[in-house]
């Protein structure tokens, strides 16, 4: 095995055949091989320096009914918020102040935030901060308002596929949705000149090392700027409550594969990943992660963004989380530095 991680080192990219062996095979020795050929390669691209986003969760309505995530639209029991584009602009002026030059948008489908309406804030935002990246992370629209939120301004869009089987994604989504206009939407935003953003679950329901397989092929094809990956945890009102979620050495492993396959890739160390374990995201660094997105989202809203149980930093203000990360990343020997934080083409 340690063999088919060289070779993805140096040719970063394996077959089918090969990527279904290495997954399949695991052990504890190939695992820490990987991971600590991964933290080399990290360091290679981007030193010691951590990227943070600030991660602005604007709204909980969605339209959606995705089967593991609990503020889907038959969560009667989640208690819905959105912010106001005044409130939106309060965090990112916070956010400044701490030395964010990325803010992300993220939330649920919701139909209230019209196209007119993230286009006005985007431009907002773009113009009174000049200097920061911004990256939305909204779902699945249409190539149409894609463009219109570029031209506004914006630069980066996360839309995590998922899993990239067909038959796996039908398993996890209801029937209105599909697999395919997920992919065509991250084809969309790339040709659109977006920073884009593709990812996966590890460990969600019925997830098999196949799916995983098709997962590295399509990010390899998509060549993404950024690919987040965490592991899946229950939600108890949805339908997965009773799931198993998604381990830490898996997790771990996957981090480091994506940062052999694609090394100039923005990998993040999740959330969802120091939540399953104390601490996730300062191993997720060392296993080849290079980007933080702590919560710049009101407290007073915070809990209500519950995606699944057992959640972080849901009560910390934003500066509290900010600092607390910048400690614990000191004390892997990183930085997290003040920075947009943009995708490195390597030299050839
Ligand atoms: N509506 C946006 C944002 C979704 S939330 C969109 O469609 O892209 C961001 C990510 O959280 C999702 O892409 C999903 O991968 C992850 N997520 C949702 N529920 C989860 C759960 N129960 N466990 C772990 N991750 C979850």
């Amino acid at each position: 095995m340690k063999r088919l991680i060289d070779k993805l080192h140096q040719e970063q990219m394996l077959t089918a055949e090969e990527f279904h062996r290495l997954l399949a095979n695991r052990s504890e020795e190939t695992d820490q091989y990987a991971r600590e050929l991964a933290n080399q390669v990290r360091q290679e691209v981007y030193g010691n320096k951590i990227y943070v986003r600030g991660l602005i969760e604007f709204t909980n309505y969605c339209k959606n009914d995705c089967y593991y995530c609990g503020i889907r639209r038959s969560n009667q029991n989640a208690q819905r918020y959105r912010l106001t584009e005044e409130d939106i602009l309060e965090c990112c002026r916070q956010g400044y102040e701490l030395g964010f030059r990325t803010f992300v948008l993220q939330g649920g489908e919701d139909g209230f935030f019209t196209d007119d309406r993230i286009v006005q804030i985007v431009r907002k935002i773009k113009e009174q901060y000049p200097d920061c990246a911004l990256t939305l992370s909204i779902g699945e629209k249409s190539e149409e308002s894609y463009r219109a939120y570029r031209e506004a301004g914006a630069d980066r869009y996360l839309l995590r596929h998922e899993t990239a089987d067909p038959r796996h994604y039908m398993r996890l989504h209801p029937l209105e949705m599909s697999g395919e206009n997920r992919k065509s939407c991250l084809r969309i935003l790339k040709k659109l000149g977006y920073q884009t953003g593709a990812g996966f679950m590890v460990g969600s329901p019925l997830q098999t090392v196949d799916d995983l397989v098709e997962d590295f092929l399509f990010l390899k094809e998509l060549d993404p700027e950024m690919v987040g990956i965490g592991p899946f945890i229950a939600h108890q009102d949805t339908p997965f409550c009773n799931e198993r979620s998604g381990t830490l050495d898996d997790t771990l492993f996957y981090l480091a594969l994506l940062r052999l396959m694609l090394p100039n890739v923005l990998l993040p160390a999740t959330t969802a990943l120091g939540t399953i374990h104390p601490r996730g995201r300062e191993m997720g660094v060392l296993s080849g992660a290079n980007v933080v997105m702590p919560n710049l989202s009101p407290v007073s809203v915070r809990k209500k963004y519950m995606l699944y149980d057992g959640k972080i930093c849901t009560g910390d203000e934003a500066a509290e989380c900010r600092m607390c990360l910048s400690r614990r990343m000191e004390r892997i020997g990183c930085e997290v530095v003040t920075d947009r934080g943009d995708y490195k083409k390597r030299l050839a």
